[in-house]
């Protein structure tokens, strides 16, 4: 069974598997001068000399694949990493499911950043937020079900379901794509909930390849590990 991290209310990022390890990062590394391993010592130490130097390739060597269900818009923001390739599930082939992401607090637009949120509302306009959303989504998903009833194509249907609708993909990627991934997504200036995204699949990731983690925390940033529940 593989490891699985919620994310948001009803999101979550699974590990389906990996290819190769620390180890394989300094194999390939190694096959440029024809030399075996040198021990656990040399051998960390070699991968560590490789990340700070952007010596990046061997890195590609390794690559993981995630199981994803993340909303629409969240969506958006993970396919502009081009290099990693993705299948989603099939809005053509499939009925859409009611099934939303409601968010626990509504975040206020940040003054400065135009593209960023900062600070929250009081409880009551939180409560009403939530309470609209939750409206136009069961209208939206009623209105839906309605056109699949007549007939219209699932295709054209979904055009009416907000982009708060969860969706689900396969992802993989590379190791030094990866890291490229989560050094964006990972940063203060991502939005939220991507942030999220890319805790979780921090997370699984470094458990597969802790010496390659070690080094992206040390060469890169440390990041405030956040309490996600494990299934
Ligand atoms: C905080 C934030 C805000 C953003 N805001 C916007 C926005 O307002 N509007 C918007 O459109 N996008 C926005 N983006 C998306 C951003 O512009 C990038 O598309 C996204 O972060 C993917 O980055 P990337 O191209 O490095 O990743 P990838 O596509 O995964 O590329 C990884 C690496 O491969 C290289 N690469 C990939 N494809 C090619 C290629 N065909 N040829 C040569 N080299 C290639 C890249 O140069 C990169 O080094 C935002 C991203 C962030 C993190």
């Amino acid at each position: 069974m593989s490891k699985e991290i919620t994310v948001l209310d009803r999101g979550f990022v699974r590990l389906i598997d990996h290819l190769g390890s620390d180890l394989r990062v300094v194999e390939a590394a190694r096959v440029s001068y024809r030399s075996p391993s040198k021990g656990e010592e040399q051998d960390k130490k070699l991968l560590f000399y490789l990340f700070k130097n952007m010596h990046s390739s061997p890195f590609e060597q390794c690559s993981l694949t995630f199981n994803i269900k993340l909303p629409l818009f969240v969506q958006a923001q993970l396919v502009r990493h081009r290099m990693a390739r993705l299948n989603q599930v099939s809005a053509r082939y499939t009925k859409m499911h009611d099934d939303f992401y409601f968010p626990a607090i509504w975040r206020k637009q940040d003054d400065k950043n135009k593209q960023a949120s900062k600070g929250e509302f009081s409880a009551i306009e939180n409560s009403q937020f939530t309470h609209f959303l939750k409206e136009e989504c069961s209208e939206a998903y009623r209105h839906y079900e309605y056109l699949v009833e007549q007939g219209v194509s699932r295709e054209m249907a979904r055009m009416i379901l907000p982009q708060n609708l969860y969706t689900e993909i396969y992802w993989n990627i590379d190791l030094n794509n990866l890291f490229k991934f989560l050094n964006l997504r990972l940063d203060a200036h991502a939005q939220q909930e991507i942030r999220e995204y890319a805790e979780a699949i921090y997370l699984l990731a470094k458990e597969v390849f802790p010496w390659s983690f070690e080094a992206f925390d040390k060469f890169k940033f440390q990041i405030v590990e956040r309490e996600h529940s494990h299934g």
